[in-house]
């Protein structure tokens, strides 16, 4: 065990300013309370790191859907090619076929038949300026699905580049995190190995049960932990900083903070 003076100072040298300076506070208790410190911090740090996976499936579900929104667009452009083309094709054949019932009009000697060819290049015509109407239709859709699909390809690709920049933050985010983690665990080893066995049990059993604190102050006869008043013996024998004492009511290690 080193000398009392040795771990005020470095208590004094960890804690917050201030927090446990003039207190009378068990001597053990004060390197606990480092150590609680350290411990708490890196609960905090590993709650962190466990939001990280989280965020990063996000941003890259944001950048799937938005390529995913491109492509949408691609698809739908390529089926009005598709039909912009069989469109074409038709009006080929019907015009074909109209060259061919105009050759055997011209040979037909018989008029009711010459009249009935006539009537068929009438309907084939017809037909060609409706396909030649539906096919004008569907060059003005592409025309305006082109536009859309600049503009979406515009937003995807400053999408890509906010996200990219938000996953590389995120991965700088996660080395720090496990740096800092690695740094307060080394820390917390040192502290515990100048900590009592049985004590440093209790104190990891509480901290553990508790979820939030194993130490707690006292202000003004009440447990900060459990937010109940202590009986007056307690509170004394807290106040004389001589034992470990605990609160009654949750079990957590008090210390004086007056
Ligand atoms: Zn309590």
């Amino acid at each position: 065990m080193r000398s009392i003076s040795w771990l005020r100072r470095a208590v004094i040298d960890a804690a917050p300013p201030n927090q446990y300076v003039g207190a009378r506070v068990h001597p053990e208790l004060e390197q606990l309370l480092v150590l609680q410190d350290r411990q708490q911090k890196i609960r905090q740090i590993q709650t962190e790191i466990k939001t990280l996976p989280l965020q990063r499936n996000h941003l890259e579900s944001q950048l799937a859907a938005s390529a995913a929104g491109v492509e949408a667009l691609k698809q739908k452009g390529r089926q009005l090619e598709m039909g912009r083309k069989k469109l074409e094709l038709d009006v080929g054949t019907r015009t074909e076929t109209i060259s061919r019932l105009k050759t055997q009009q011209y040979q037909t000697r018989k008029n009711d038949e010459f009249q009935a060819i006539g009537h068929e290049i009438e309907r084939y015509e017809n037909e060609i300026r409706r396909l030649e109407d539906e096919e004008l239709e569907v060059m003005l859709a592409a025309d305006k699905l082109k536009a859309e699909l600049e503009a979406a390809e515009k937003a995807a690709r400053a999408t890509k580049e906010s996200i990219s920049r938000q996953l590389s933050d995120l991965e700088t985010k996660s080395k720090t995190l496990e740096s800092q983690q690695e740094e307060l665990a080394k820390e917390w080893d040192a502290l515990a190995d100048k900590v009592d066995g049985d004590l440093l049990s209790q104190f990891e059993r509480l901290f553990n049960s508790k979820g939030d604190a194993a130490i707690v102050a006292i202000e003004h006869g009440v447990c900060t932990g459990c937010h109940m008043k202590v009986t007056t013996a307690t509170a004394s024998q807290v106040k004389a900083g001589k034992e470990i004492v605990s609160c009654e009511n949750c079990g957590r290690i008090l210390y004086d903070a007056q």
